[in-house]
């Protein structure tokens, strides 16, 4: 499993890479690598927070670097609010479009961050094609950034 000199490396890279703190914790019942949510404190402040699941994360810094500045991307685009209210019927393909748009902006966000910090992109697909979400776009993204 990854260590953690890994994840305070990359979480190191993404406050200097965006300059927003966010909070981060590992839960290993979640279902997935990564989550991002809003959560409260004992004062009922918000608090943006990411959730990791390192048993479901190859040992690489390299995925691990995608998995973190995706759930990043998430934060510093705006896409959470603190009150989610699942959509009407009428509202889903709406809903759904929008989705996937977010999905879109984390992963541009992520393969920016990972060309900045010179990571490796080949592991990175290499695990999207494993497991595979939002295969093509991510795989896209990742290949055919320019900036
Ligand atoms: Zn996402």
């Amino acid at each position: 499993m990854i260590n953690e000199h890994s994840v305070t490396k990359i979480l190191n890279q993404l406050f200097k890479y965006s300059n927003v703190f966010l909070m981060v914790r590992h839960d290993r019942t979640l279902p997935m690598p990564g989550f991002s949510t809003i959560e409260q404190d004992m004062y009922g402040r918000n608090i943006p927070t990411i959730i990791i699941n390192l048993s479901l994360i190859p040992n690489d810094d390299n995925i691990l670097a995608h998995v973190l500045s995706h759930e990043w991307g998430h934060h510093v685009s705006k896409h959470l609010c603190s009150e989610f209210k699942p959509p009407t019927q009428s509202q889903y393909i709406g809903y759904i479009a929008n989705q996937q748009q977010k999905e879109n902006e984390a992963d541009l966000y992520a393969a920016k961050f990972i060309k900045k910090y010179n990571y490796n992109k080949a592991p990175i697909i290499e695990f999207f094609r494993k497991n595979p979400v939002d295969i093509h776009n991510r795989i896209n993204i990742l290949t055919n950034l320019t900036i």
